[in-house]
This record gives structure tokens, sequence and C-alpha cells, in this order.
């Protein structure tokens, strides 16, 4: 008798799961609380699957052998605490694919950085010559890849609600670039539930493995100090020298495993700013794991085209920069977007703050930021943060209003930046939106 999965949720992690389920002979049923979007209705109908939305039958989903849960459900939802309590297992899909690949895994998790280090990883392994396909939190799901792509490896962003419900999941290669506070409200409002959720990724490697993170952070040392991992660990900083891992001397990025060094100047980095230096020491110490040509490696580090919405540049319009970092939906985000300003600075900032405390960013506010334009529906905490470092504020509550504003202050060499540190939901559908709206608004000045 074939095994029953029911796949709680219809986006891209459910449809993955649905045809990867499919394939591997489970008698499956899809149920969606909210309305599943058409183009999935379609794959649905297509690879002739029971589904159901904006409702669950319960006695169909009490009746499966597994239970795949979508990342946006939580763990407390009534109906899954229901599942456990009948002892059905409740799985992410992440734990599903990794049922049905032999190919290694390289996985990226952490606050900020997660796409960018990922395509990072992605670009250079191309550029290598090795056959990876990459996917997970971003473009295809790791159930629809295990499905229907074959390569050598799988280069995989992973999301904490991802990693939440994973239990025998084992990357070879685990990233954890920072952790900053973010989702609290999923985690009990606990820091340290966060911070747990994340070292998942290394919960299940061993020591063939090897786990490369940000020894600057805090958060990620002192967990370290109380948590033995298994795997071989190759940490980055650009505070200290680092034996075997990565850092910076002299401007260049230092990169050891097993006595073979690499090295690269900073300057030849596609992707300026601190931040990005500890990107590309993460995807250069993968990319030395692998061993791709030191020669390629540097190619790949200095060719690369950056993310679209990740301090993306936009144009140049009477030699004032337009950069376009919507994806900056949080503070620490944020903080590296200015940390990289090298002139004079126009900010856009605001949207729906996730509980957001500035001050860290004062002292690089007071030091770049020449005028600041709210655009958000409440601006009242920008303002008491800022209002007495940044006498020229205004406020807007349109993409079109702010970037004309910007173009009115901004003047030769200075750059406008729009670095929100909010989420996007109050004047827009998405980051995406705000960001393409921000390009479109550039386009048109
Ligand atoms: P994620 O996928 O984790 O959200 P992204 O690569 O999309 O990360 O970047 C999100 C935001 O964080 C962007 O504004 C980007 O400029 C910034 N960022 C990128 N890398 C880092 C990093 N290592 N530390 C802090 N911020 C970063």
């Amino acid at each position: 008798m074939s095994k029953k999965i029911a796949i709680l949720g219809g986006g891209e992690s459910g449809i993955g799961s649905a045809i990867l389920a499919k394939k591997e002979g489970y008698e499956v049923f899809l149920s969606d609380k909210g309305k599943i979007k058409d183009k999935y209705k379609e794959v649905l109908r297509h690879i002739e699957i029971e589904w159901e939305d904006e409702h669950h039958t319960e006695s169909k989903i009490f009746d499966a052998d597994v239970v795949m849960k979508s990342p946006g459900i939580p763990d407390t939802a009534p109906m899954i605490v229901e599942l456990r309590k009948n002892n059905i297992p409740v799985v992410s899909e992440i734990e599903f694919a990794s049922w049905f690949s032999e190919t290694p895994v390289i996985g990226i998790t952490g606050s900020n950085g997660k796409t960018t280090v990922t395509n990072l990883i992605q670009h250079s392994l191309k550029e290598g010559g090795i056959d990876s396909g990459m996917g997970g939190n971003i473009g295809n799901s790791y159930a629809k890849m295990v499905a229907e792509e074959s390569h050598d490896w799988f280069v995989l962003e992973l999301s904490s609600f991802q990693l939440d419900g994973i239990e025998k999941f084992r990357p070879h290669i685990a990233i954890l670039t920072n952790i900053t506070p973010d989702h609290l409200d999923r985690y009990d409002y606990k820091l340290e539930n966060y911070i747990a959720s994340k070292f998942r990724i290394v919960k299940n490697q061993t020591e063939d493995d090897y786990f490369i993170y940000d020894a600057d952070d805090k958060n990620i040392t002192d967990w370290l100090e109380k948590n033995p991992v298994r795997s071989q660990k190759l940490p980055f900083s650009i505070e200290k020298k680092i034996e075997n891992g990565a850092y910076i001397e002299n401007e260049n990025i230092v990169v050891t495993i097993n006595n073979t060094e690499f090295t690269m100047p900073t300057s030849e980095l596609a992707l300026q700013g601190k931040h990005n230096a500890k990107n590309a020491m993460a995807a250069a110490t993968v990319s030395q794991l692998l061993r791709i040509r030191k020669q390629t490696i540097r190619e790949s580090m200095s060719n690369f085209q950056g993310v679209e919405h990740r301090l993306e540049k936009v144009l140049k319009i009477n030699n004032v920069l337009y950069i376009n970092d919507s994806k900056a939906t949080n503070v620490n985000a944020t903080y590296y977007a200015l940390e990289s300003m090298e002139s004079e600075t126009v900010w856009i900032i605001g949207g729906v703050d996730k509980g957001n405390v500035y001050d860290d960013l004062l002292p690089l506010v007071n030091e770049k930021v020449k005028a600041i334009i709210c655009l958000g529906v409440d601006n009242q905490k920008i303002k008491a943060s800022f209002g007495n470092i940044v006498e020229n504020m205004v406020e807007t509550t349109s993409m079109g209003e702010a970037v004309q504003m910007a173009y009115r202050l901004a003047e030769k060499g200075d750059n406008v930046l729009l670095s929100p540190a909010c989420a996007s939901f109050d004047l827009f559908e998405n980051y995406e939106d705000r960001g393409r709206q921000f390009k479109e608004a550039v386009r048109n000045l």
C-alpha cells in the first residue's frame, strides 16, 4: 500500500513537495487554508493531485502517514499541535526532499546575506566548471529540484523556518552568515530560540562536513562555546587572524584551508562594503574547499553581477548615484548599507517597523547622511531617532514623491540610497515591488 502524505500550504515549497511526493509514489493530498495562486493550481491539476484551498479537511489530513508543513505555518498552529499529539510526523519541505537525494548540499542560512552568498557561491561554482543547482528559499524549492534536476551539488538558501522542520537533513557544507534579531514573533520573542533555530543547520553534520561562519558575531561564538559542533570549523573574520578559515590582512582576503592559501585584494571584489567582504570570504572558502582554481575564484569574485535589490546601483544622474537596497528590511542590513557609503548620502527609509532600535545607526547617520526622506505610513520613530542629528528630514507617501525629493536634495557626488530598514507592506506589495518602483522612478527622472 502506498504511503500517504498531506501537504499543508500550496506555495513554492508545497508544490515542490507535491511534485516530489507524487514522483516517489506517495498518495498526495494538498491543503491550503488561504487561496492558492492560479499558476500553482495549474501545476496541481497537471500532475493530477488532490487538493483544496480556503479550508482544511481535517479528516484527510489526519489520515496521512506524514505531513509536510510549509514554512509560513507556525509550530503553534492548533492543527500542527494536534497532529504531533497524534504522533503524525510533521516535517519541512527541506527534510522531506532530503530523504530522496544523495546529492551533497551547500546550505546557507543567517539573518542577512543569505541570498547574496547563495548567488555568489552558485556563480563561482559555475565559473569553476562545477555542476550545481541553486534554490531553496529562493527560486525553485529543494523538493522540486530533487524531483526534476540532476546535479553534482545543490546550493540551498535556507531560512530558519525551513530549518525548524528538519530531522535528518545534513548539508555537507553549512554556512551561517550572521545572527541578528529577526522574526522573533515566531520564537516566543526569545533570541536564544532564534539562534538555536539557525544552528539546526549543523545538527546532523559529521566530522566529514564543514561549517563556515562569522567569527565576529557574538551570537554565533557564544553559542559555539556552549554547544559542540562535530563538523570542521572554517570561520571568517574581518577583525582577527584566522588560522584555518578566512580573514583580512592588509586589505587582502586570505583563506587558509589545510595550509593551502588563497589571497585576493578586497579592492577587486565586485561587491564592496565590509559585509560583502564577509560574504566573499564565505563563498571563497567554499570554492577553495571544492578545489576551484585560485585564478578562477578571483575572477568569479570580481565579475559577480550582484543580486537585484541588494545595494544595487541603478543609475548615475547629474553625478548622483542612485542605489536600490530595498531588501534591507531590518536595521542590521541598513547598517552595512550606510557603512559602505563613500559619499554624502540622501537616505530613503521607512515602512513597517519590526521593533527597530536605531541606536547602532546613529554614528553612521551622523557621519554620512545629509538628508532623510521618510517613506512610510507611520514615521514617528524615525523622526524621534534621527530628528536631532539630521536637520533635513521630509515625509513622503509614495515612491515617486520620495525619489523626486531625493533628486532635489542631492548634489553632485552624493548618493541617494533606498535602504528602508523596514518591511514594505504599508505602501508596497513586497520589497521587490518597492525596489522596482524605486528604479522606475529613478529612470523617469
Ligand atoms: P537575505 O537573503 O539573508 O535576506 P540578502 O543577501 O538578500 O540576505 O541581503 C539582505 C540585505 O542585507 C541587503 O540589504 C544586503 O545589502 C544586506 N546584506 C548582505 N550581506 C550582508 C551581511 N553579511 N551582513 C549584513 N547585511 C548584509
